[in-house]
C-alpha cells in the first residue's frame, strides 16, 4: 500500500504531539473545533519560508521546523498574546522520510516549549513551501500595537541584534569569525527565540511593540509611521553579544544591529509614567531589555546619535537606503 498524505500526516503530525483542552477537535476533522479563552480577542499572524528564498539547502529540516513556528510566535508576541494554536502548510517536491522526521520533531519541540497544538494544516506536492499561521488570546482591548508611540516614550529592544545577520554574512563567506562565535550565531539563525512571556508581561506596559525581523531601522521605522512620531536612537547603547564586537569593526557591529534582519527581538515603547512598573516586573527577563533611545515629534525621523553627535554609517556598506 503506498504511503499516502493520510498516513505522513499519521505519522509525522499527529502521534506524541502536544495537545490543548481547548481544541475539541484538532486535526482528523475537515476543520478543528476551538473555544477562545472568554474575554479575550483571538491574535492571528502567517508567515511563510520558500525553499532558496527564506532558506538554503543547507538548512537543517530540524530547523525549518522550528523556524516556521517562531517567526510566527513572534508576531503573536509583538501583539502580547499567549500562542494557542498552529495550522502549517506544506508543499514537498517529494517524499522524504529523513527531512519530515527532522522537520516534525522541530516544530513539535517548539509547540511544546510554548503550549501549542498543531490543529490542522494542508499537504501538498510543489517546490518546498512551509507556511505556519499562529493564533493566540490577548484580555480584550490589551493588544500591543504598533501605532500607539508619543512623544517622550522610551524605545527599548531585547535581547542582541545583528547575531543572526552575522551567522548568514560569515556563512556566505561576507564575515569571517571564529568557530566559536559562528556556531553561537547561527543558532540564532535557525533556532531564533520567539519573545513570548516578555511580549505578554508588556501589556498595560508598552505604548507600542513590533518584532524585529527586518533589521531594527527598518522595523522601528514601521512603530514611528504608523504612531506618526520620530525616533532618537543612541548607537552606542545598541545590545550587541561578543561574537557581534569581537568579530567586526565597531561601525560595521553597529550597521549589523541596525540593519540585519531575522533576530525576532521585540522593539517597544514604554511611556514616562510606566517605568517604575517595567523596571520592576519587566526589565529582569531573560532576553532583558535595553533602553536604547526615546521617541520625538519628528514625524517618521529617525535620528542616530553617538556622544550626542550625529552618527554617520559607514559609506562602504549597502543596506543604508534604510535611512534615506
Ligand atoms: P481536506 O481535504 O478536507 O482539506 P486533508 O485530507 O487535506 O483534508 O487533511 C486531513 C486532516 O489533516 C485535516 O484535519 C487537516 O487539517 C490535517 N492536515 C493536513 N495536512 C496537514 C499538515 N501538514 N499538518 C497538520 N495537519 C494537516
Ligand atoms: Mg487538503
Amino acid at each position: 500500500m503506498a504511503f499516502g498524505e493520510f498516513d505522513l500526516i499519521q505519522t509525522y503530525f499527529t502521534q506524541r504531539w502536544h495537545t490543548r483542552d481547548d481544541a475539541e477537535v484538532g486535526i482528523g476533522d475537515d476543520g478543528a473545533i476551538l473555544t477562545p479563552a472568554e474575554g479575550s480577542q483571538l491574535i492571528v499572524a502567517t508567515d511563510t519560508m520558500v525553499a532558496g528564498v527564506h532558506f538554503d539547502a543547507q538548512t537543517p529540516a530540524r530547523a525549518i521546523g522550528h523556524k516556521v513556528a517562531a517567526v510566527n510566535l513572534s508576531d503573536l508576541a509583538a501583539m502580547g498574546a499567549e500562542p494557542a494554536w498552529l495550522s502549517l502548510a506544506l508543499t514537498l517536491p517529494q517524499l522524504d522520510h529523513d527531512w519530515l522526521t527532522h522537520f516534525s520533531q522541530g516544530l513539535r519541540e517548539i509547540c511544546e516549549y510554548y503550549n501549542c497544538q498543531l490543529i490542522g494544516g494542508d499537504t501538498t506536492q510543489g517546490p518546498l513551501t512551509v507556511t505556519v499561521t499562529a493564533q493566540g488570546f490577548v484580555p480584550q482591548g490589551q493588544a500591543l500595537r504598533r501605532d500607539g508611540a508619543k512623544p517622550g516614550d522610551w524605545i527599548y529592544v531585547s535581547g542582541t541584534l545583528g547575531d543572526a545577520g552575522l551567522a548568514l554574512a560569515a556563512q556566505q563567506h561576507r564575515a569571517h569569525i571564529s568557530d566559536n562565535h559562528y556556531h553561537r550565531v547561527l543558532e540564532r539563525l535557525y533556532f531564533p527565540s520567539p519573545r513570548v512571556a516578555l511580549g505578554q508581561s508588556l501589556r498595560e506596559i508598552a505604548s507600542s511593540a513590533i518584532d524585529i525581523s527586518d533589521g531594527l531601522a527598518a522595523d522601528l521605522g514601521h512603530i514611528l509611521k504608523a504612531s506618526q512620531v520620530g525616533a532618537r536612537i543612541d548607537v552606542d547603547e545598541l545590545p550587541m553579544s561578543l561574537a557581534l564586537t569581537e568579530s567586526l569593526t565597531a561601525d560595521e557591529a553597529i550597521d549589523y544591529a541596525l540593519s540585519s534582519g531575522d533576530d525576532y527581538e521585540l522593539c517597544f515603547t514604554v511611556p514616562e509614567s510606566r517605568r517604575g512598573v517595567f523596571d520592576t516586573l519587566v526589565a529582569r527577563h531573560s532576553a532583558k531589555p535595553t533602553c536604547i533611545g526615546r521617541v520625538t515629534n519628528e514625524a517618521g525621523r529617525l535620528k542616530l546619535e553617538r556622544d550626542g553627535e550625529t552618527w554617520q554609517a559607514p559609506s562602504t556598506r549597502l543596506g543604508y537606503e534604510h535611512f534615506s
